[in-house]
């Protein structure tokens, strides 16, 4: 028995023999044409467009039959992708002005954008890159004459686990359920888009297991269990009795959550919680209401920006805040300025290359720079909050100037709407992100100046651990339990309660079970989380006692070491979780 460790992005155990699927990048030979068979060459890159804009097509209402509606739309944003005509034309040009073909011209950019995106601090983005490589890849297979990716044959027979590289949304959601009964890849993040997916169509996925194609062949028996990340290569008997047991125990739990959803967010010793949504994209507002999200805690406003060629206007964005906080009637909606950064700039937007961009001009430093950009934001969150509880968010803080420079900036522009006679709210509350050790450490100066915290700890870690968050061969050091975050989240929470202002966590962290508990037991009362997520924190909420949380968290913060945190967690929800959410 073998055994490798990834990101667990889809819960459940699955046991079968491997089948490798091989999705790579078509080989396409340089090829230069003459120069009177260029306009054929763009016809021809223009037909495939078309045709691959149609398998898509076919795709998306595949996804929208088997996995929903609002996973369909993933296929809706490979068509834009596909069609976008910035791309196209730089195409084009190279197709007409250096005389290449068009899969030589089209993988050239393909190979340019990608090390864009690669290369970006953008976390997103960088999620995004499955769908990017996606869809290079049809239209490569297409410009090139070769069978297509949908073609791969699994075994229809058999229940396998399907193993790849990478996979892409694309092979994900064609996957017969009955049949494939589970996915390893060894690239992909909880969320990339091939995970949610996974996720939608109940398939248990690992992903983020660098060189598990060395290690698992075709016909190698794999066990694996998509909510701890743990995969087994050629178990026992006996492991596998236990898995099936466990997998059985697990199906009974989601009933449970599913039937808990709408009830109220308090422990068992009578404390209140705030439970609310983080939203990325439009599709997510009706899950998190569905799962009884109180207001949106995160609201990430780049898919405004990124792709497109122009900045959003005033007046989408206004109408967008809108229509999200109409969607939680009564409860706070938190829009988080854009968090633009690496190349998450609007194609017209020419920032220049950064050798670090994680470390670079990103962020609320981009706002403040680029009044053009942040000013008809801060406009559109005033105008929307009327009759409306949105709050403001800045993001990736670390000196106080910026949060003053900021309010100064919606002040102004409180003034100049109610000069021009523009019906808009005359503040909103804003608040703070915490998410760099600066700002940790600077809490109770900062705590002066913001109306709230948020805690992000995607990026608290990052920055904390000097650990990329977004690359998997590091994940197993990517640890919110270590020490040093530990004793931030605690000084955060101290602060914030010392100023009378409410502390949220936004980060991943917030709907991991036992950091769940530690965050309880820190004395955090509202978390905000990916939709999926909210009926399994309020399950804990539901299970665990806050003393006995305040308890855990007290030895959990004089662990030296992240284990000692993790495992003084585990011991003190014995009494509270079962196996089926710990196994
Ligand atoms: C975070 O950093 O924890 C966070 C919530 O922001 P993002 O993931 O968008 O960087
Ligand atoms: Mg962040």
């Amino acid at each position: 028995m073998r055994k490798l460790h990834g990101i667990g992005v889809s819960p459940g155990v699955a046991f079968g023999p491997a089948v490798i699927v091989r999705l790579d990048v078509p080989d396409v030979p340089n090829r230069a044409i003459p120069l009177d068979e260029v306009d054929a060459e763009v016809d021809r890159l223009n037909l495939a467009v078309a045709s691959v804009v149609e398998t898509l097509g076919t795709l998306r209402d595949r996804a929208r039959e088997r996995a929903g509606r609002e996973e369909s739309h993933i296929f809706d944003a490979q068509i834009m992708m596909v069609q976008d005509g910035d791309f196209l034309r730089g195409v084009e040009q190279l197709i007409r002005q250096n005389h290449l073909s068009a899969e030589t011209a089209y993988e050239f950019k393909a190979l340019e954008i990608r090390n864009i995106w690669m290369s970006s601090g953008n976390a997103i983005l960088r999620d995004r890159l499955a769908d990017l490589s996606a869809i290079h890849n049809r239209m490569l297979t297409r410009l090139l004459g070769r069978a297509e990716e949908e073609q791969w044959a699994l075994p229809s027979e058999d229940q396998v686990i399907v193993v790849a590289r990478e996979l892409s949304p694309g092979l994900t959601v064609q996957l017969d359920r009955d049949h494939v009964v589970g996915l390893v890849s060894e690239e992909g993040t909880r969320t990339s888009h091939a995970a949610i997916l996974a996720h939608s169509l109940g398939i248990p996925a690992v992903m983020g297991l660098p060189g598990a194609l060395e290690e698992i062949r075709t016909g190698t028996t794999i066990l694996l269990d998509g909510q701890s990340g743990m995969v087994l290569l050629d178990p026992s008997r006996a492991e596998i009795d236990r898995a099936r047991a466990q997998l059985s125990r697990r199906q009974k739990l989601e009933f449970e959550l599913e039937a808990a959803v709408t009830q109220a967010a308090i422990t068992p010793d009578g404390v209140s919680f705030q439970l609310m949504g983080n939203v990325d994209l439009p599709d997510e507002i009706s899950s998190a209401a569905r799962n009884d999200a109180h207001g949106v805690g995160l609201l990430r406003t780049e898919f405004l920006v990124t792709g497109r060629a122009a900045l959003p206007t005033e007046d989408e964005q206004a109408d967008y805040f809108r229509r999200v906080s109409d969607a939680f009637p009564g409860y706070p909606v938190v829009v988080r300025s854009f968090d633009l950064g690496g190349d998450k700039f609007p194609a017209a937007f020419r920032a220049p290359p950064e050798p670090n961009p994680f470390l670079g001009w990103r962020s609320i430093r981009v706002c403040l720079d680029h009044p053009e950009i942040f000013r008809p934001q801060l406009r559109a969150v005033l105008r929307a909050a009327v009759d409306r509880r949105l709050e403001l968010m800045l993001p990736l803080v670390t000196r106080i100037e910026e949060v003053l420079e900021a309010k100064e900036m919606l002040l102004e522009e409180a003034l100049n709407l109610a000069r021009a006679g523009i019906h808009a709210a005359a503040s909103v509350p804003v608040g703070v992100m915490i998410e760099t050790p600066a700002a940790a450490i600077l809490a109770d100066e900062f705590a002066r100046h913001a109306a709230f915290f948020s805690v992000g700890t995607n990026d608290l870690v990052q920055y904390t651990l000097a650990v990329d968050r977004g690359n998997a061969r590091l994940a197993e050091r990517f640890s919110p339990h270590h020490p040093a975050i530990l004793r931030q989240l605690k000084t955060i929470v101290d602060a914030g309660s010392r100023a009378g202002i409410g502390v949220s966590v936004c980060g991943e962290m917030a709907s991991d079970p036992l950091s769940v508990v530690l965050l309880m037991g820190l004395g955090y009362r509202t978390l905000s989380v990916a939709p999926p997520a909210l009926p399994l924190v309020k399950w804990i909420i539901r299970s665990v006692p806050v003393a006995a949380a305040a308890a855990a968290a007290e030895v959990a913060l004089a662990a030296d070491r992240p284990d000692g945190v993790t495992e003084a967690l585990r011991t003190a929800v014995t009494p509270y979780f079962d196996s089926r959410i710990l196994p």
